[in-house]
């Protein structure tokens, strides 16, 4: 029932600082309740070449995943990361009992390719999971969350150009989706990248930066599509036209994001953020934070600005 995901780019900090930002995010979020906690980091330093994402899960209190996390991974405390992003969450369980299997982050395969952590509820999950079943992907939890997981492999397995950017496969599983979220994804395929949305379900993404943020819009296309043609989603025109909102710290310097479902897991680092609306895209690459909306209606306000916590 809590999600807090930390990213930290061109600012260096150890694998412990990390664990301790990530923990300390859910010790703030943990009056929502929950049954089972977990995360997803970097298995390995930035200089190995083989990238892999470790998953710790827990069913119980966050004092017990972190008991299990240093057990887990407690190799290499003090190595430090340039760039890293982790995440983490406290899960109240609606589909599949507590359980670790069943906690979040869920997984797109063994391999760890796309982990994901959801608030809410998946109301077509049910389809959505015979569909990835009939095209041979093989579901390990009872969760409604793992569909998205699962989802999102399918679309980059399918996709038509290599260079497909994180944000657009969000946007393509999002398409799909039915219910209530907030989400946040890590993928070994684009490493120091994160993506986040949200429908019905609150999201906030913090900003920190000793040096001055720059804000601008930037036009955006992208291409509606359903799941039955991805690869045909692909082929289609670019039909919209969208502008994005961009921040990042000027002259690509350091610059930290957090992400959570409330702000009492921000304050503490810093009271510049930024709520995202129902269907908002958020994708960091770079140190680039941009956001732009999938669907528009006609009450959409297209400018979201940075708000300053009191
Ligand atoms: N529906 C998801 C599950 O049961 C997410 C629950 C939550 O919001 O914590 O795993």
């Amino acid at each position: 029932c809590g999600i807090f995901a930390y990213m930290n780019y061109r600012v260096p900090r150890t694998r412990k600082e990390i664990f301790e930002t990530l923990l300390k995010g859910l010790q703030r979020l943990e009056y929502r309740g929950y049954d089972s906690a977990g995360v997803a980091i970097d298995g390995n330093d930035s200089n190995v070449k083989e990238r892999c994402i470790q998953l710790v899960k827990k069913r119980g209190n966050v004092k017990a995943l972190d008991e299990e996390l240093y057990k887990q991974a407690s190799v290499d405390l003090e190595v430090e990361f340039e760039t890293h992003f982790g995440i983490a969450h406290t899960r109240w369980a609606t589909h599949g009992a507590p359980s670790a299997i069943n906690s979040h982050p869920q997984r797109s395969d063994k391999g760890n390719e796309f982990v994901v952590i959801h608030n809410g509820i998946i109301t077509n999950y049910k389809d959505l999971r015979k569909f990835l079943e009939s095209k041979g992907y093989e579901f390990e939890s009872e969760t409604d969350t793992e569909t998205i997981a699962k989802l999102i492999k399918y679309v980059f397995d399918n996709r038509e150009f290599e260079d497909i950017t994180f944000s657009t496969l969000v946007e393509r599983v999002v398409q799909q989706l039915e219910g209530a979220f907030a989400l946040v994804f890590k993928s070994i395929h684009y490493p120091g990248e994160a993506v986040a949305t949200r429908r019905g379900s609150p999201l906030l993404i913090g900003v920190r930066s000793k040096h001055k943020l720059s804000t601008e819009q930037v036009p955006v296309l992208y291409r509606p599509g359903s799941i039955e043609n991805a690869k045909n989603i692909c082929k289609a025109r670019m039909q919209r036209l969208d502008s994005s909102t961009c921040l990042h710290a000027v002259g690509n310097k350091a610059v930290e994001f957090f992400f959570a479902s409330d702000a009492s897991a921000i304050i503490e680092h810093t009271n510049r953020v930024i709520f995202l609306e129902d269907d908002d895209i958020a994708a960091v690459a770079d140190g680039k934070l941009s956001i732009h909306r999938v669907k528009r209606s006609a009450s959409d306000d297209p400018s979201r600005a940075i708000q300053t916590l009191q």
